[in-house]
């Protein structure tokens, strides 16, 4: 077996960071007589708040799901015996279809080295085009919204602390109060300090209870909603005509494409008053303001130009660039934004290169040590990839995913990956998706590697192990490189590190230039600052924590104004399906629940309103054009009387994405998870 190739010291504790979400929360890991306790840690994330995930994820390291040896079509097999028939699969498909029908598919929980390695792993070694991550059901819409406007993506582009300045924080789509909650704090000090918050969300969550004022829209009609906004602030005078003048292109065509969202059209698409929509953009433009979208707006097949909307409210009312101010998005996985940086999406090269540019193209090759005309193409979008499956592509080999769960329309996701004939996972516990594997490879957790991660602000941060990974298992990287070296024989100046610290110190090469450049990033810089912001191109110069402040990243430096027209979701309600279902995360769960169903409690349910008719506790049976789930009914008075609200983390009949679309967004490939029409009926 190929193990990491630099001893680990065995340390009695680490400061280092939870292995969930975005927030990526300070915390210490101390083991004592083999147990792993955690602990609170003062971050500027979290500010030495933990939530109830964080402060269990050690739980997991000696659980007796663990997977400990390799396992082939469900028997313990040796490393090399599972590295054989690996490759002898790929050999055989690749020789008999093309290099394209093995495909890759990746996590934005693994690290910056992992997201990057597993890039070069599939244009290197297997040579192939198709490789693409579940962060495309994450932040694409948001990410491709950035680029679009400000020529960059990341997620906050200022530290959190920015947002307790803001005089109004405006969240469309996000429930931090149970998907993150220790960025509650920062919410929780904004509201001191006199700032009002005005949330959007079709349920009065708990984020939205605590707001100033709740909007609850019907949805799947966020985007006309922010051009309803827009045609208020330019109907009152609340335009900042210098900005928009000084720092930004396209304001009349943009200006004119709201003109037909008057306040009484709005309200009757959305369901939110004028009177709240007239409050909403006034308080927007009183002071500093931030914008915030999350999933909730982002999750749809109009996802890109939602966002767009709000980013043209904002530039409208000059708020990116200046402190306390701005418009960001809130990622949600671990590694999102650094994961999104690195080349595991199809479309790109590591440092947020386009994979379509051939300087970007050259400058990577030369740091694989391979010519650029060998790199191949753009891939397809990861719901895409996923509906190729035994089609085009024969054999796929997932790191840090469990699709099974995760993906929309996962009745028929499910049977696509039944349809290969090879189906690798790497995990550390028997996932849903790994229980359908030819071969399974068990992998170290994030207390037993080293490695970099990239938060919700793109602050750059470290992951310290704690200990070795138990004997038996080897690391995603470790992987990657010995398949890399078994398929590369034979490529002279092609290598494959399986240490953290020397995939790191090749992507801060590969990334030099780029928009999202690390160049200047060392793990030692990292340890003395408490995180780096990108871009950071040289050593000697500071990290970025706010962008925009005097220019934007397009060509002439100012933000892009685009006009976006507001349009009917994928699948509207009917006399068949007449509900609409929305999905999201719980307080206790996290994505797809393979880690934190084995720690935490938590069930399925149902959350609808109690003139649906049906009581507290009855199991339903909630049905749309591609599937069903069963779960008991939570009544809540919290939630519009047209929509129902399921969890999706849950497996078997509880697996809500068996009833979500495969409407994607025509630019971000983003599937519309957020809205879809059901029934509902006693199971
Ligand atoms: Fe913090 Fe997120 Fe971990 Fe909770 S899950 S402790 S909010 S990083």
């Amino acid at each position: 077996m190929k193990r990491v190739s630099r001893t680990l010291v065995h340390m009695p504790e680490v400061a280092t960071h939870c292995p969930y979400c975005a927030l990526q929360c300070g915390m210490t890991l101390r083991e004592t007589d083999g147990k792993v306790e955690v602990g609170a840690r003062d971050f500027p994330t979290n500010r030495g708040g933990l939530c109830q995930k964080g402060w269990t994820s050690a739980e997991l390291l000696d659980h007796p799901d663990r997977l400990t040896s390799p396992l082939i079509d469900g028997r313990a097999a040796s490393w090399d015996e599972a590295y054989s028939l690996i490759i002898e699969k790929i050999v055989d498909i690749q020789r008999t279809h093309g290099k394209d029908a093995v495909a890759v598919f990746g996590g934005g929980g693994l690290t910056n080295e992992k997201a990057y390695a597993l890039g070069k792993f599939a244009r290197v070694a297997l040579g192939t085009k198709h490789i693409d991550y579940n962060g495309r059901f994450c932040m694409s819409s948001a990410a491709a919204a950035g680029i679009r406007s400000f020529g960059l993506d990341r997620g906050l582009p200022f530290p959190m602390a920015d947002l307790a300045e803001a005089d109004t924080l405006l969240l469309v789509g996000g429930n931090v109060a149970e998907t993150m909650p220790p960025f509650a704090r920062y919410l929780t000090e904004q509201r001191e300090r006199g700032g009002t918050q005005i949330v959007i969300d079709p349920r009065a969550t708990l984020t939205a209870r605590a707001a100033t004022l709740h909007l609850q829209p019907t949805p799947g009609t966020d985007l006309a909603l922010a051009l309803g906004l827009l045609h208020i602030v330019i109907a009152e005078g609340l335009v900042d005509q210098s900005y928009v003048d000084d720092r930004t292109t396209g304001w009349e065509s943009v200006r004119a494409s709201v003109a037909a969202y008057w306040p009484a059209r709005v309200e009757r698409i959305t369901g939110v008053s004028s009177a709240d929509l007239e409050l909403t953009a006034r308080a927007l433009a009183r002071g500093k303001s931030i914008i915030l979208t999350a999933r909730g707006a982002e999750q749809h097949s109009k996802g890109v130009d939602t966002v767009t909307a709000f980013i043209n409210l904002a530039l409208a009312l000059g708020l990116p660039g200046r402190r306390g101010s701005g418009y960001g998005c809130l990622t949600g996985q671990g590694n999102g934004q650094g994961g999104r940086e690195h080349g595991q999406k199809a479309d790109q090269l590591p440092g947020y290169r386009s994979i379509e540019d051939p300087a970007a193209r050259a400058h990577v090759a030369k740091v694989w040590g391979v010519e650029p005309e060998t790199l191949p193409g753009k891939g397809i979008s990861a719901y895409e990839l996923l509906d190729s499956l035994g089609d085009t592509v024969k054999a796929l080999l997932v790191f840090g995913s469990n699709p099974v769960i995760s993906a929309p329309n996962a009745v028929h996701i499910e049977k696509k990956l039944k349809e290969l004939e090879l189906l690798v996972v790497c995990d550390f516990v028997p996932s849903e998706t790994a229980s359908l594997a030819h071969v399974v490879l068990p992998v170290a957790q994030w207390a037993e590697e080293d490695g970099t991660m990239t938060n919700l602000e793109g602050r750059i941060l470290r992951r310290r192990a704690l200990r070795e990974p138990p004997p038996g298992i080897g690391t995603d990287l470790a992987v990657m490189a010995e398949l890399g070296a078994r398929l590369s024989q034979g490529k002279s100046g092609v290598r494959f590190d399986s240490a953290p610290h020397a995939v790191f110190e090749e992507l801060r090469r590969a990334t030099a230039g780029g928009v999202a450049d690390y160049a200047g990033v060392t793990w030692e810089r990292v340890d003395a600052e408490d995180g780096v912001f990108w871009p950071c191109p040289a050593a000697d110069r500071a990290g970025t924590p706010r962008l925009f402040e005097s220019s934007f990243a397009t060509p002439d430096g100012r933000a892009r104004m685009i006009a976006v027209e507001h349009r009917p979701v994928a699948e509207e309600v009917d006399a068949e399906f007449p509900l609409y279902l929305t999905t999201g995360r719980v307080l206790s769960q996290y994505q797809s629940g393979a880690q934190t169903r084995r720690i935490l409690n938590g069930s399925i349910f149902v959350e609808m309103h109690p003139d649906l008719g049906f009581d507290d506790g009855t199991l339903v049976r909630v049905i749309s054009r591609r599937g069903s789930m069963e779960a008991p009914v939570r009544l809540s008075e919290h939630i519009r009387r047209d929509t129902v609200f399921a969890p999706f983390h849950f497996p078997g009949m509880g697996r809500a994405n068996s009833l979500t679309g495969d409407a994607l967004d025509p630019i971000s490939r983003m599937p519309e998870f957020k809205v879809c029409a059901v029934r509902v009926e006693p199971a």
